[in-house]
């Protein structure tokens, strides 16, 4: 085939697919659009998880008539007109191909009007074509309307996840802009449903409230306001100057030690008030928990960094959520420090001096009564945790050999506990070191498997329901998957204003972990492909949070019969997560060490 340059219909169809990868995406450009024309109320809405319809309203100000058709237009913009603009972006938008982009994909109509005009103008263009345009009633502001999205691309129709995964993207997505703006007054319904509005009243702490509920805000801690005073505006400081030591200003929350999840999405980043994602950002706040929160947890965190717009490039990607630092090192450190000494400072660790968390006398009592093996013991503090990690980190992984996975468990004699944690045992050829937690979820998650096969998973009724309240990006989810969940003994219904109402869970299970639980199963969910609990994973999770936990004292009665019941399992030697539930010291090691041999 000769070299053609190809038919812009074509063109736009691929530039398309760099843009708009799932209806998040086009919610994403359109609510960036209200921002940049100075909205101060938006409201989204959804149909189908936005297959059907995303529909964005502003009442920003509006597009002059003889602009409308070139806003769709390929590389059309208000924003910037100079290659010397690129240099320092302030707006949201800059590429001017967002509704190009969409519009290649789906069937858009417009209605927008400018203030000083006395009526609107309503567009409609279906696969990248203007097939309508007239006059038309309208209040100022914009709507924009995105009807069955990729309908002319099959393929990409394919890549659809299920309604109800695409909508909590959705969700997060707004709910990351109403962090960012707060405000801004945010609107999102979704089939009609109301799931997020912020009040736009400039509060952070209250957009935090309704994103991811009260229980998770009010654990959030203020990062103080870091660096130097801005330089005064009348003597800038030449770009030599900036480059060195370049004002980096770092707010937003940073959650206590005791939030932690098993995923990052809850760790949110900004630049300059633009959701991006960075992998190096993301480390530095992971860093400032390290020793903090347990090892392979990660913290709730959202963060904003403010510097002079010459100092970051936002152009590197289309969708814009990648950006590059000029100093990406002081940057780094900069997030760092403000993390870690908000959450040093307003919620102090004591590591050594912290004994284990006791529970309630009542609760510990009632425990005694119920078998090992549906038994709750207490918490350990997170902050013995993670010196015991950091510990373990020092000494170095012993060299003593795993126990081969073929092998059945030989019969052992349990001679003690160590660190309130392993249980130390004889065999037939040596020593065993057994980790308590691991060994106990191996065992209940065998008889979970077993029960859930028999669809008989026993269940226990709280005395009293607990309401949880869920960040909003997860609310869909839970009605979506609350029969699934039944199928693992919970019975969860939603309450209404983004609580659920837990009315019983798996027998096994502790009740002061389900609300954490639960929020691991529907992260979890979130990310499969069709919003689907996978039952490994799922029994995975319970058995975690049932299991009793390293810093627990054991009887030597209660050493035996967990070690008895493990050699009942079928793969004694690892927990469901794949981590071994024992080390081996074998006599010939033994030997060898002592210089016996
Ligand atoms: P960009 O945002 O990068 O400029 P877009 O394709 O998203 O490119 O939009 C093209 C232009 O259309 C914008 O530059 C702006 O002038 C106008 N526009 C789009 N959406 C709105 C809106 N909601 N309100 C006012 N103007 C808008
Ligand atoms: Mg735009």
């Amino acid at each position: 085939m000769p070299i053609q340059v190809l038919a812009p219909q074509i063109a736009n169809k691929i530039a398309a697919g760099e843009v708009v990868e799932r209806p998040a995406s086009v919610v994403k450009e359109l609510i960036e659009n209200a921002i940049d024309a100075g909205a101060t109320d938006i409201h989204i809405e959804t149909r189908q998880g936005g297959r059907r319809l995303i529909r964005v309203g502003d009442n920003g100000c509006g597009i002059p008539p003889a602009e409308v058709g070139l806003a769709f237009a390929r590389h059309s913009t208000s924003k910037i007109s100079s290659e010397d603009d690129l240099a320092h972006i302030t707006t949201l938008g800059f590429r001017g191909e967002a509704l190009a982009s969409i519009a290649a994909v789906s069937q858009v109509t417009m209605l927008t009007r400018v203030a000083s005009e006395a009526a609107g103008i309503q567009l409609r263009v279906e696969g990248g074509e203007i097939v309508r345009q007239d006059s038309h009633a309208a209040n100022p502001g914009t709507l924009v309307s995105v009807e069955n999205l990729f309908y002319n691309t099959p393929a990409r129709l394919k890549f659809m996840r299920s309604e109800s995964t695409e909508s909590s993207h959705v969700i997060r997505l707004v709910s990351a802009y109403a962090i960012a703006f707060p405000e801004l007054r945010f609107r999102v319904l979704d089939n009609g449903r109301l799931v997020l509005q912020t009040p736009g009243n400039g509060s952070l702490y209250d957009v935090l409230v309704k994103v991811y509920g009260l229980d998770i805000a009010q654990q959030l801690v203020e990062i103080e306001a870091q660096g130097p005073p801005s330089a005064p505006t009348d003597t800038p400081p030449s770009s030599e100057v900036r480059a060195a030591s370049p004002e980096v200003h770092v707010t937003g929350y940073a959650g206590a030690p005791s939030l932690h999840r098993s995923k990052r999405s809850y760790e949110m980043l900004f630049v300059n008030r633009r959701w991006i994602q960075d992998r190096s950002i993301s480390y530095a706040i992971e860093e400032a928990y390290r020793t903090i929160i347990p090892m392979g947890r990660y913290p709730v965190a959202v963060v904003n960094i403010s510097l002079q717009p010459s100092e970051v490039d936002v152009n590197v990607h289309p969708t814009k959520r990648e950006v590059r630092f000029r100093n990406p090192r002081v940057v780094f450190t900069a997030v760092q420090r403000a993390v870690r000494r908000t959450v040093l400072d307003q919620a102090p660790v004591a590591p050594m001096s912290h004994g284990p968390t006791v529970v309630g006398a009542a609760e510990w009592s009632r425990q005694q009564s119920v078998p090992l093996g549906r038994r709750a013991l207490p918490h350990r503090s997170i902050g013995q945790m993670a010196m015991e990690i950091q510990r373990t980190a020092e000494i170095g992984t012993p060299d003593v050999s795993r126990v081969p996975m073929s092998e059945q468990l030989p019969m052992l004699r349990v001679l003690g506990q160590i660190r309130q944690t392993y249980i130390i045992a004889e065999g037939p050829d040596g020593l065993y070191l057994i980790d308590q937690h691991a060994a106990h979820e191996r065992i209940l998650f065998e008889q979970l498997q077993a029960e859930q096969t028999a669809m008989a998973v026993s269940s226990q009724t709280l005395l009293e329901p607990l309401t949880i309240d869920l960040p909003t990006q997860q609310r869909g989810l839970l009605e979506a998957l609350s029969e699934q969940l039944a199928a693992f003994g919970f019975d969860i219904a939603p309450f209404g204003g983004g609580t659920c109402l837990v009315r019983a869970i798996p027998a096994t299970m502790i009740s002061a972990q389900v609300a954490e639980a639960i929020s691991e199963l529907l992260d979890a969910a979130r990310e499969s492909r069709d919003a689907n609990l996978a039952v490994e994973s799922t029994l995975a999770v319970i058995v975690c949070h049932s299991a009793i936990r390293a810093g627990q004292t054991l009887s030597q009665d209660e050493a035996r019969q967990l070690i008895r019941q493990l050699e009942n399992t079928k793969a004694p030697y690892t927990c469901p997560h794949g981590r071994p539930t024992m080390i081996h010291l074998s006599s010939a090691q033994l030997e060898k060490s002592f210089g016996r041999r």
